[in-house]
């Protein structure tokens, strides 16, 4: 699931593979995947691929005064392929192909087909409702007074961290990280914080570059389907806590969970499964 820091590892590996290839043909083999119609994706075709950027966990390939504006969704994947794709993939979105042979390829994995792209103008990207609509971005992290107001909401902190109109590019495995390494609970609420909890929470932000870094190092300039994420607590449940050994306990909701340690998050105490209280009420 692709969020900033994977997101933001994409565009700059994108960006330094594509600068200068020029689009020989584009398409989309997802009946749904394009939101917009006019241009149409064939009005890429010569073009020089300037520049590949992320806006919060949205990559955007810029193609002199257009711009592929992209949302993975939860299963979405941008990538370069040497070669051409087969027609039979039946994960392929959109194709652009480039005059050396090479191809960017979005491609969607599962059964759900919810990433979508479109094709705007370059100067038109930021005012496009999923961009305007954008928090600001959590890495690099807004000043801590910026922060202290964008989470001052009484809402708990896991979906507030992760409303993009809040605060843009945290999802649902940093999430767990981020409130892990400031020792609060996924169940608090923004509004209840006490300004050190607050700055706390700001300086755990920090995961999220350490995470870039980390990817750095470790990604190869062709990128793998799979970017394994360095996560420490998120869907680590049952395994010890790295930093004072508790079990990482979870709990579940419908399509996501979350994860923390009792110790150091909610003073010992293990929360009820989300799950099975709905279904007792
Ligand atoms: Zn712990």
């Amino acid at each position: 699931m692709p969020e900033l820091p994977e997101v933001e590892i994409t565009a700059r590996r994108l960006d330094a593979a594509l600068r200068g290839a020029r689009v020989e043909s584009a398409l989309a083999p997802g009946m749904n995947v394009m939101k917009t119609f006019e241009p149409p994706l064939e009005a890429l075709v010569g073009r020089e691929l300037a520049r590949v950027r992320r806006v919060g966990k949205m990559p955007v390939v810029e193609l002199g005064d257009l711009a592929l504006l992209i949302h993975l969704m939860s299963a979405g994947r941008l990538r370069l392929f040497d070669k051409r794709a087969s027609p039979k993939d039946r994960a392929s979105r959109v194709l652009v192909r480039l005059e050396d042979g090479r191809e960017l390829r979005l491609r969607e994995f599962g059964t759900k087909q919810r990433a979508w792209a479109k094709l705007l103008p370059t100067d038109a990207v930021d005012d496009d409702e999923s961009v305007a609509r954008l928090g600001p971005q959590a890495w690099p992290a807004p000043p801590l007074d910026v922060f202290a107001r964008l989470i001052d909401l009484p809402r708990h902190l896991h979906p507030l961290l992760r409303h993009q109109a809040d605060i843009s590019g945290i999802g649902r495995s940093w999430v767990d990280e981020i409130l892990w390494e400031a020792k609060l609970s996924p169940f608090r609420k923004g509004s209840e914080l006490t300004p050190e909890e607050v700055e706390r929470l700001h300086a755990a932000l920090h995961v999220l570059g350490d995470a870039i870094d980390h990817y750095e190092e470790t990604i190869p300039e062709q990128l793998p389907d799979k970017v394994p994420m360095p996560l420490k607590i998120h869907k680590r449940e049952g395994q010890p806590c790295p930093r004072c050994g508790t079990t990482i306990e979870a709990v579940y909701f419908s399509e996501h969970q979350t994860n923390y340690c009792p110790e150091e998050q909610t003073g010992g105490r293990v929360l009820k499964d989300r799950r099975l209280s709905r279904l007792l009420k």
